[in-house]
């Protein structure tokens, strides 16, 4: 559903994303990790169109993201780390305005609204002001509206950050219901390393711009042994990005 092939992006000099390259499938729960800085947020916005490769080329379902931007923009739904709502709409003129942008007609958007909002326990606060809502609220907002439209590709940036541990919970099913149920591939980029070991498939250690590691986390212990009798991913996570120069083995 999504591939990479050797990606850069440069900033004047600077390279943030240097010649990368990986696939995240139908169905398949692609988990992002890196340090600040490591490029994740850059690749994200690549494959969301909203910045453009300096080489290399992103394919969503098999079309070009810079060649058909309008296309597969329409089957990407894109969670930012600081997501933008507007304070001033309800949550249901919110969900509208957003289905509107996607060009759903009156009754899909009727429908889909109704049922995101059952999704996120946010029925109650359908009327209420944007303005008025709890952080976790505000990001359960998000979510609805980035699914309203059924995207094949789900590109999330640090989900997680502020929500209460039965919000977390609850977006961890989702996302996994959306892979398992939906066939909705998932880049998920996260600090929280728990998260990234119960939720994904596969995951990614991205350190200057390349992945340094990718695999299932299972697999990922095997291949990385420590001598501590269990080496989880966070140990694997600060080995493989220690600025002191480390050994992989
Ligand atoms: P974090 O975990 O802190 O969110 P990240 O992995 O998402 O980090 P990016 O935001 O992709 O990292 O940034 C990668 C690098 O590219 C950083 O060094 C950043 O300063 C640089 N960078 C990002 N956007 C720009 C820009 N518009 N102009 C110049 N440099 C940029």
């Amino acid at each position: 559903m999504l591939t990479l092939n050797h990606v850069t992006k440069r900033y004047g000099r600077f390279t943030a994303v240097d010649d990368l390259s990986f696939e995240v499938k139908a169905g398949e729960i692609f988990g992002f990790l890196g340090p600040n800085g490591a490029g994740k947020t850059t690749t994200m916005k690549m494959i969301t169109g909203l910045v453009r490769p300096t080489s290399g080329q992103i394919l969503v379902g098999g079309l070009d993201v810079v060649k058909a931007p309008v296309e597969t923009k329409a089957q990407v739904g894109y969670i930012p780390d600081r997501p933008y709502l507007h304070d001033r709409l309800t949550a249901l003129e919110y969900l509208y305005f957003i289905a509107g942008l996607y060009g759903m007609s009156r009754a899909d958007a009727a429908r889909g609204a109704a049922e995101m909002l059952a999704l996120f326990e946010l029925v109650h606060k359908a009327d209420d002001l944007v303005e008025s809502f709890s952080h976790g609220m505000k990001q359960r907002l998000v979510m609805a509206s980035v699914l309203l439209h059924r995207p094949k590709l789900l590109v999330v940036d640090e989900p997680m950050v502020g929500l209460d541990p039965r919000g977390a919970l609850r977006l961890k099913a989702i996302l996994r219901s959306q892979a398992e149920d939906h066939g909705v591939a998932i880049l998920l980029s996260t600090h929280t390393l728990e998260v990234a070991e119960a939720v994904c498939d596969r995951v990614g250690i991205l350190h200057h711009g390349q992945l340094v590691v990718q695999g299932d986390p299972a697999s990922l212990h095997e291949e990385h042994p420590s001598e501590a009798l269990k080496m989880n991913l966070e140990a694997i996570f600060l080995q493989l990005t220690d600025e002191e120069g480390i050994s992989l083995k």
